[in-house]
């Protein structure tokens, strides 16, 4: 209706005085140019619709677990590295153009998910989407906080949580719950480190980056609304045998973790519960965080068993298959 009104007046406004001089000839065209002006308009939302998308390709796979030669460098967790806008423009996969009659593609192992388009800016606020993209370029907004979080503590003895508060959404609870109690059974012994960071959390950890190193506090820290953390979904593990393999006494974070029983569980079997390697060493371009072997988040288990089994990472799924994200 509001379309049909503006497109009246416009063309009484521009075009009858010049061209119509009876009133029934008027009320024709104004139908007439009405009806094509509605078609135009209506084909340009269409056409965004149908853009929004394109189908899966086929990605190479990226070696979740392959392991460099090069002894990896020790990070901090959050550690970020490619400047903002280098890493927007890195589009690595193009998608298969959609007008192919005989598609090259083939399907993938398990059900494609489908996942929610990503809206403007100002919606930037996730809900219960669990596939809502965060990279060092596209931020959550500092209003976002999910309403469904639990305490660890709560669930967890404290040979798991080391009494830190640890605070998880709910959705991701009992798959972590089944998680931990499997790994046990396995003879590991899982540490969870870290979880919920809130927006302001995450702005006091950047902060105090910036004052006291402020010429690395960009690679040493995600930037507040850049941390998958914000979302409650986002676990990071230990192992009590880091520190050994590292060999510095109590440190938490490091590449080797990868080298750990439990980082090499997690990165076998940690999709069969829903969570997947956020920043597989191969995602480093893409979302600006180095390799960490330790940093999971819960996608759902089909999500991330697609992303197991065709080797890739959530970011490079959601930048193919999502509308590109606006930045705030
Ligand atoms: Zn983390």
């Amino acid at each position: 209706m509001e379309y049909y009104t503006e497109q009246a007046e416009f063309v009484n406004f521009y075009f009858f005085p010049l061209l119509v001089q009876s009133a029934a000839m008027k009320t024709y065209l104004t139908i007439w140019l009405g009806a094509v002006l509605g078609l135009f308009l209506l084909t340009g939302c269409g056409l965004e619709t149908a853009a929004s998308l394109p189908p899966l390709p086929t990605l190479a796979p990226t070696g979740l677990a392959a392991v460099s030669t090069l002894p990896p460098p020790t990070v901090n967790e959050g550690t970020a590295v490619a400047d903002a806008t280098t890493v927007a423009q890195l589009p690595i996969h193009t998608p298969e153009p959609t007008a192919t009659a005989t598609p090259t593609v083939t399907p993938s192992p398990s059900p494609t998910p489908t996942a929610t388009p990503i809206g403007p800016c100002e919606a930037r606020m996730p809900g219960d989407d669990l596939f809502t993209i965060v990279t060092q370029t596209y931020g959550l907004s500092r209003d976002y906080a999910p309403q469904d979080i639990v305490l660890l503590t709560d669930y967890l003895p404290v040979d798991v949580t080391l009494g830190y508060p640890t605070e998880l959404r709910q959705v991701a609870l009992a798959p972590l719950l089944q998680m931990i109690a499997d790994m046990q059974n396995a003879g590991l012994q899982p540490w969870i480190l870290s979880g919920y960071r809130s927006y302001s959390a995450q702005a006091i950890s950047w902060e105090k980056w910036n004052r006291e190193e402020p010429e690395r506090a960009a690679i040493l820290s995600a930037r507040p609304g850049h941390s998958e953390h914000q979302l409650g979904t986002t676990l990071d593990f230990g192992s009590p045998e880091l520190a050994e393999i590292v060999g510095i006494e109590d440190i938490e974070f490091h590449t080797y973790f990868y080298q750990t029983r439990e980082g090499i569980w997690l990165a076998e079997n940690a999709h069969r519960y829903g969570f997947t390697l956020s920043y597989p060493r191969s995602a480093q371009e893409l979302t600006g965080f180095f390799y960490e072997p330790w940093h999971f988040r819960y996608v759902g288990e089909e999500m991330a068993t697609f992303l197991y089994e065709s080797g890739t990472y959530l970011t490079e799924y959601q930048l193919i298959n999502q509308p590109e994200p606006c930045i705030p």
